[in-house]
C-alpha cells in the first residue's frame, strides 16, 4: 500500500503554535520535518497519524549553527546538507563532515533534518552515534517549558525517544574543548545506504594522554549508541595503536548486533571493533 491514510494537516508558524497544535490534536498527531522517514512510513501504513504538524516554517526559531560560549548549538531544523557545508561545525568537529557525506544521497540530505534523524530513533541512524560520541545534549521544549536530556539518554529503545508526544526537540548542544579530534567510519553496502555498521570517535588529549574519549556506534546494538567500557579503557592512556585496537575489541564485546539483510552478526561485530579502531586513530591524527 503506497497511499497514506487520511490525516489533518496544519502548518505551524512558531514553536508555541506548534506546541499548541500538538496539544489540540493529542498523541495521534505527529510533527513532520524533512518527511524522509515519516512519509514513507505513512505510505506503507506503518504510521497512521491523525494529524501532521508541519514545522518547516520554523527555520528562524529551529535553524542555525553557532558557537555559544563553550558549546556548539545546532538547531533541530538544520538540514543534513547545511551541517555538511557548515565550516563552523565541521572545522570544530570533522566527524560531522565524515558522517554527513555518507548519509543517504543529496536529495535526502537537502530535506532531512538533524532533529528528525534523532527523533526517528532508528537503531541504524548515523547522527545518533555521532552525537553520542560528542556527548551532546538535546534541548526539548514542551508545554511546561524547556528541558535538557543527554543524547546518551535520549534513545529509550528502537524508534522511542525522550521526546513526548506534546514536545519538540529544538536544538542539539555539543561541548567544545581545545585539544579535541574526531572522526567517523562507516561501512555501507552501496553509496547512500544505511550503515552495515559505523563508529564515531572523539578524543581529547591533555599532557600526552587521553583525557576524555567518546565512542559512538550504530547498527550494531550498542546500548544508547555508545561504548562506555571502551571509553574507560582509553582514559589516562597514551593515544597509540595498541590502546585503540583494545578499545575496539572492548566496544565490540559489548555490542549485540543482529543478522539481517545487511550482514551476519559476527561480521557486524568484527566491523564494530575495526571501525572503532580506525575512527580513534583518525581522530587522534586530527588533534
Ligand atoms: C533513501 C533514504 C536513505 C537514507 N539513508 C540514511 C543513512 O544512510 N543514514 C541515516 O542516518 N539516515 C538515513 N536516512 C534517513 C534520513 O537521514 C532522514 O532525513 C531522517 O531519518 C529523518 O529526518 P526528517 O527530517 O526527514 O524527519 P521526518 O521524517 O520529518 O520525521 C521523523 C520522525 O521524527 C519526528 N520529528 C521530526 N522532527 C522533530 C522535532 N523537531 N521534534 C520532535 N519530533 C520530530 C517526526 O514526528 C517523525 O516521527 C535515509 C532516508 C532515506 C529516505
Amino acid at each position: 500500500m503506497q497511499v497514506p491514510a487520511t490525516f489533518e494537516y496544519e502548518r505551524a508558524d512558531s514553536v508555541p503554535h506548534a506546541l499548541e497544535l500538538l496539544e489540540r490534536y493529542g498523541p495521534e498527531a505527529r510533527v513532520v520535518a524533512g518527511g524522509h522517514s515519516l512519509i514513507p512510513m505513512m505510505k506503507l501504513r506503518l504510521a497512521q497519524p491523525e494529524a501532521l504538524i508541519d514545522i518547516n516554517g520554523l527555520a528562524d526559531e529551529l535553524g542555525g549553527i553557532a558557537v555559544e560560549g563553550d558549546e556548539l548549538a545546532i538547531g533541530a531544523m538544520v538540514r543534513h546538507t547545511e551541517l555538511l557545508e557548515s565550516a563552523t561545525a565541521t572545522d570544530l568537529f570533522p566527524i560531522f563532515r565524515d558522517a554527513e557525506r555518507v548519509i543517504a544521497d543529496p536529495i535526502v540530505r537537502n530535506r532531512g533534518t538533524v532533529g528528525g534523524s534523532l527523533c526517528q530513533g532508528d537503531p541504524s541512524e548515523d547522527l545518533s552515534a555521532v552525537f553520542a560520541a560528542l556527548r551532546a545534549t538535546a534541548v526539548i521544549q514542551g508545554p511546561g517549558g524547556i528541558r535538557t536530556v543527554a543524547v546518551r539518554e535520549f534513545h529509550e529503545g528502537p524508534y522511542e525517544t525522550a521526546v513526548q508526544p506534546n514536545e519538540l526537540l529544538i536544538q542539539l548542544r555539543v561541548p567544545v574543548a581545545p585539544g579535541t579530534g574526531s572522526a567517523y567510519e562507516k561501512v555501507e553496502r552501496r553509496v547512500g545506504d544505511w550503515p552495515v555498521a559505523a563508529a564515531g570517535a572523539v578524543l581529547r588529549i591533555e599532557g600526552g594522554v587521553i583525557a576524555q574519549a567518546g565512542i559512538g556506534l550504530t547498527a550494531v546494538g550498542a546500548g544508547h549508541f555508545c561504548a562506555p567500557e571502551a571509553e574507560a579503557h582509553l582514559e589516562g592512556r597514551a593515544p597509540d595503536e595498541e590502546a585503540f585496537a583494545q578499545a575496539g575489541r572492548i566496544a565490540a564485546e559489548h555490542c549485540e548486533p543482529h543478522a539481517d539483510q545487511r550482514g551476519p552478526a559476527d561480521y557486524k561485530r568484527h566491523l564494530a571493533a575495526e571501525l572503532t579502531r580506525r575512527a580513534l586513530a583518525r581522530a587522534a591524527g586530527r588533534i
